[in-house]
């Protein structure tokens, strides 16, 4: 397709902004900073919001990073498409787009035509930090339809909202340490889920009434397939305690009982469902969010416990020099 081989016949053009993270040596330098999608002038921040966020976009990046993810990003960018009717019962000019298998193994100039598209996404989107999504820790991407994206991208720009819940609550000192670090977790993959919508919009100008199915997949939802490639499956997180004893917290310090500083017990908990699952597209389709599905999706069938030392590793060094960044499999439960 004409976007994917301009950008890859870009590659020459912008070697003095892409910088492949080949040696370990490279690798740890671009572990200090972040990547490039959240560079400075693309964070709509207030106060501190970076730096209290910044375990989340340090994980961001490190997934974005990665080698054993890439695939995900190749096929968005890359991959011929094909167009397929959309089947009965869907709304009248819905159009829907199947994506080519991509290859199992990325050559070394996929994986550099894959970083630089990344980087070239820089230029294509920005993140509101402190915005009020309809759900409360969530975020959105909105379509800048009107914004052509940076050539040789072909769609439009994007804005990511993030939620005000996250720098709330992550600079609250009422919540303990481990809660905060299953937030952090929690944000590092809204901003994934959001930017690959982005990356959609970016490379391939998605309309509202047009859906990218991943080979083989029946429900098409850039963000979930990518949790999905990356995790495994759709994390949740069980905080109907954490929230409860976080209104306790407040309301005693409204009535000046308590002047900051107590720490409420970690409460929070994390589960996987499979994706896709029936569930999540009612929710979509409750909402009266736009979701493209073909056939029938079965129910989740059960959901299993996301282990906290699992999502603690995610945020170490070590373990992105050893297992994550070279070979991926991120063990979630
Ligand atoms: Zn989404």
């Amino acid at each position: 397709m004409a976007v994917a081989k301009e950008l890859m016949n870009h590659r020459d053009g912008s070697k003095r902004r892409y910088k492949p993270t080949t040696s370990k040596k490279e690798a740890k330098a671009a572990q200090m900073k972040l990547h490039n999608v959240f560079r400075s002038e693309n964070l709509h921040v207030r106060q501190d919001c970076d730096t209290i966020m910044m375990p989340a976009f340090q994980l961001a990046s490190r997934l974005l990073w990665a080698e054993p993810f890439l695939d995900f990003w190749h096929t968005v960018f890359f991959s011929s498409i094909t167009e397929t009717p959309s089947p009965k019962g869907s709304k009248p000019d819905t159009r829907h787009f199947i994506y080519s298998a991509s290859p199992p193994h990325l050559t070394r100039d996929q994986i550099r035509q894959t970083h630089q598209a990344l980087d070239l996404l820089s230029s294509c989107v920005v993140f509101e930090l402190n915005s009020s999504p309809p759900r409360s820790g969530g975020g959105r991407c909105k379509h800048l339809r009107s914004t052509p994206a940076t050539p040789p991208f072909q769609g439009h720009k994007s804005e990511i909202q993030i939620s005000s819940y996250f720098y709330n609550t992550l600079s609250n000192s009422a919540v303990s340490a481990q809660d905060k670090m299953w937030l952090q977790f929690e944000l590092a993959k809204t901003l994934l889920h959001e930017l690959a919508h982005a990356a959609v919009n970016a490379a391939r100008g998605r309309a509202s009434n047009h859906f990218y199915f991943f080979p083989g997949e029946k429900v098409a939802e850039d963000g979930f397939q990518l949790e999905a490639f990356l995790f495994g499956g759709a994390i949740t997180l069980h905080r109907e305690d954490f929230q409860a004893e976080l209104r306790k917290v407040k309301e005693k310090k409204k009535n000046g009982g308590e002047r900051g500083g107590e720490v409420v017990a970690p409460l929070i908990e994390g589960f996987r469902r499979p994706w896709p699952c029936r569930e999540v597209v009612e929710e979509y389709e409750e909402r009266g969010s736009c979701i493209g599905v073909r056939g029938t999706v079965l129910g989740h069938g059960g959901r299993e416990g996301v282990r906290f030392r699992n999502v603690e590793r995610l945020f170490s060094e070590r373990f992105w020099e050893e297992d994550g960044g070279a070979f991926g499999g991120l063990g979630m439960v």
